[in-house]
């Protein structure tokens, strides 16, 4: 089915994703839910809501960590709703859109809503980032409703550890996600939050298997976006830390000259805006990425919004509580009012965590990664 044209949609909205630094929105991404099957201690509140069925797997008992309950089912977007916004921002020149969540893949007939985005004018990939634990049964049907590729999220391959990070036993379902979504034709990539004392042991066994499955392993420095509080400048391994471990173990990897290619042919590492800085092995075998957040800031190429399970637009990771687009999509604002308010919302975009970096207001819990989704 062909993708609904710019010209029979009706209005005619002005492209202009600028904000007042001069950066250009060119990606969306989509937190589809705030509710998640794990509980990465580097994300999760402790969750407090006695009846749900992920509140019993709480084994958190840090006293910062926020108490949380889950979102109202009519308090999230229905996908009606997340396509109608990603509609009006494709036609402001959003061309990427990321799902994410909270754990995109619990959201029911997720498959729908890709399939919904894909049919959008001016839409160029579709991706998604899961922690894989229901991935495998669905790659087939996710990779036939249109998307691209998956961001996999694995931070240990010790099922002990896996437990202890993301409190469930579920090791060999996420490596069994991962070949399934190769088998079905899906461009995977790896995401591995570090965090010391608890994972940064296996960066090399990571750069490894990166070599070996060919597959781009991205290290992610820990931001304090962690409902569980327990953030601090300690627990952040740095990309330069990471490099210099797997130069010593494996050997030497470079940035120069790589450039990446995403699944439509896009250079994804050589125009500044990607977050991941790509290393790839002299020797020619694997290659490795950082997003390096909190030592080596993009906020001055940053290129991404998001709209929160709840209908919030945050300009910035950092940005809360957001713009309140939700409040339009049910109050019956036309599309070009709902536009003209993200336009608005997107030029007062702030500066970014390297304002925060820079006033030493670093601290935990700055924001909530599980409902902004990364
Ligand atoms: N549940 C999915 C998953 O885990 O892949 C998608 C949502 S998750 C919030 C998106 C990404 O954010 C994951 O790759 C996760 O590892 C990363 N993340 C979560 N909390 C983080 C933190 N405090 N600092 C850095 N990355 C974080
Ligand atoms: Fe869930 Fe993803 Fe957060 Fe882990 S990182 S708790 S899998 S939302």
């Amino acid at each position: 089915m062909s993708k609904l044209k710019e010209e029979d949609s009706g209005n005619n909205i002005d492209k202009a994703l600028v904000d007042g630094f001069g950066r250009v929105a060119r990606k969306l991404r989509l937190s589809v839910t705030d509710r998640c099957n794990m509980q990465c201690i580097y994300c999760m509140p402790r969750v407090v809501d006695k009846n749900d069925e992920f509140g019993s797997n709480n084994n958190n008992n840090n006293n910062n960590a926020i108490a949380k309950r889950w979102l109202a089912k009519d308090e999230v977007l229905s996908y009606e709703e997340f396509l109608r916004v990603s509609q009006i921002m494709a036609r402001l020149g959003i061309e990427k859109i990321r799902v994410t969540g909270g754990e995109p893949l619990l959201r029911p007939r997720v498959e729908d809503l890709i399939a919904g985005l894909s049919k959008i004018y001016g839409i160029k990939s579709i991706s998604m980032t899961t922690n894989g634990l229901y991935l495998g049964e669905k790659a087939d049907l996710l990779k036939k409703s249109g998307l691209q590729s998956v961001n996999i999220s694995l931070d240990t391959f010790k099922a002990g550890r896996f437990k202890a990070m993301c409190g469930i036993d579920g090791l060999h379902k996420v490596l069994n996600s991962i070949y399934a979504s190769e088998n079905a034709g899906l461009n995977v990539k790896i995401n591995t939050v570090v965090v010391r004392g608890w994972n940064d042991e296996e960066v090399v066994d990571f750069a490894r298997f990166a070599r070996e499955t060919g597959h781009v392993v991205r290290f992610i420095e820990f931001m304090p976006l962690d409902g569980s509080g327990i953030w601090s400048p300690d627990l952040v391994v740095s990309k330069s830390e990471i490099i210099s471990r797997i130069r010593n173990d494996i050997g030497d990897i470079e940035t120069s000259g790589i450039v990446a290619v995403d699944n439509n042919d896009d250079k994804v590492n050589d125009d500044g805006s990607a977050p991941a800085k790509l290393y790839s092995f002299t020797d020619g075998k694997g290659t490795v990425g950082f997003i390096p957040s909190m030592t080596e800031p993009f906020c001055t190429q940053c290129d991404r919004v998001r709209i929160t399970s709840d209908g919030r637009l945050l300009t910035c990771l950092f940005e809360n509580p957001g713009y309140d687009i939700k409040n339009l999509l049910r109050n019956g604002k036309t599309d070009q009012e709902i536009a003209n308010y993200i336009l608005e919302s997107i030029r007062r975009k702030p500066e970014g965590v390297v304002r925060i970096i820079r006033s030493k207001a670093l601290k935990p819990t700055l924001n909530l990664m599980h409902t902004i989704g990364g």
